[in-house]
């Protein structure tokens, strides 16, 4: 197969079409109509083999995680996907594998509506670069800039899950296999967290989603938005899953540093509490008060009343 044959075959016309898609893949480029009244949010991310994901990971769930984790950019932000390019790199022509990667990639993208626009197909060491573009009306986009001191800190879901899934399939652990099932679950197809970035609208004063673990990912939010803040790990979410396979102190250090959750954080003024209340229950988003902005710069960690001292500072590529 060549490569037109294989854009013609997997790529072209495939996924959910959106009506504001003018021309799509076949192209030099693709043509889109953004709505009048919203700027457009755009991120990028690469899922490279061996250094983002296992190579014996299914290729269906590389296909439903590599999409995910750019969804969760726009969650974040508050934004609507819209659509995406993918540049995909393989070393060879497995059609197995792409016929099954494109299935968990368009299943993610069937759920959110998303079209692939456009891309690029090289033969190479496995790699998968998506681009998103999302829609946020102007000045509702959620940034890590805005926390302001007094403000309560959140996180949506359950943390660390994924991080013992990874431990799980590297063989660092085990557990019963029930929960395997659903920590590897979480490991393999994150939930980007899109409606709640939408409620979040006009209610959060900053958010970020987490990908290189709390502690590490909080500190971008502390310093965009120049403050500090406490976090009382006694109230982090935590899975039945997660404490019945390692144990709550163990549970704890998984929560606070482990990566690739992909919830979101996010700060709420007291006086929009309310409206946070309404529009998360309305949305049935779990989510759960973790801490407090403060003033300073430091990020501090408190269990029971006392300083918690982490084992780990979270995931850092270099
Ligand atoms: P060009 O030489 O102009 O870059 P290509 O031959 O690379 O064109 O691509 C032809 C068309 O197929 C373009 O519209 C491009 O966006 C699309 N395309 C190529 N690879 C992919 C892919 N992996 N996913 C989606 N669209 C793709
Ligand atoms: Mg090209």
């Amino acid at each position: 197969m060549k490569e037109f044959q294989i854009i013609e075959q997997y790529f072209a016309g495939q996924g959910p079409m959106r009506k504001d898609v003018v021309l799509g893949v076949g192209d030099d480029c693709a043509l889109v109509q953004p709505a009048d009244d919203k700027v457009i949010a755009i991120s990028c991310d690469t899922f490279a083999e061996g250094t983002h994901f296992l190579s014996d990971m299914p290729a269906a769930d590389v296909g439903f995680k590599s999409l995910a984790v750019n969804l969760s950019d726009l969650a974040s932000m508050g934004a609507e996907p819209a659509w995406m390019t993918l540049a995909l790199t393989l070393p060879e022509i497995d059609e197995s594998w792409l016929k099954q990667y494109c299935e968990g990639l368009y299943e993610i993208a069937e759920y959110y509506n998303i079209s692939l626009v456009g891309g690029d197909t090289t033969r190479g060491a496995r790699s998968i670069t998506i681009t998103v573009n999302g829609q946020v009306p102007e000045s509702m986009a959620l940034t890590r800039g805005g926390a302001g001191v007094g403000d309560w800190v959140y996180v949506t879901g359950t943390l660390g899950d994924s991080a013992l899934g990874l431990d799980i399939l590297l063989g660092n652990r085990d557990a019963e296999s029930e929960n395997k099932e659903y920590l590897i679950g979480r490991h393999y197809r994150p939930t980007p967290r899109m409606l709640a970035g939408q409620s979040l609208r006009g209610i959060a004063s900053s958010a970020i989603d987490l990908s290189d673990g709390l502690i590490s990912d909080i500190q971008h939010v502390l310093k965009s938005s120049e403050v500090g803040a406490i976090i009382n790990v006694d109230q982090l979410p935590l899975s039945k899953a997660l404490i019945s396979s390692v144990g709550q102190e163990q549970a704890i250090e998984y929560a606070l540093a482990g990566g690739e959750d992909y919830e979101l954080l996010f700060t709420v003024p007291d006086a929009k509490v309310g409206a946070l209340t309404a529009s998360l229950n309305y949305a049935g988003v779990n989510y759960t008060r973790v801490g407090q902005i403060t003033a300073g710069r430091d990020l501090e960690l408190s269990f029971d009343g006392r300083t918690y001292v982490p084992q780990q500072n979270g995931f850092k590529h270099f």
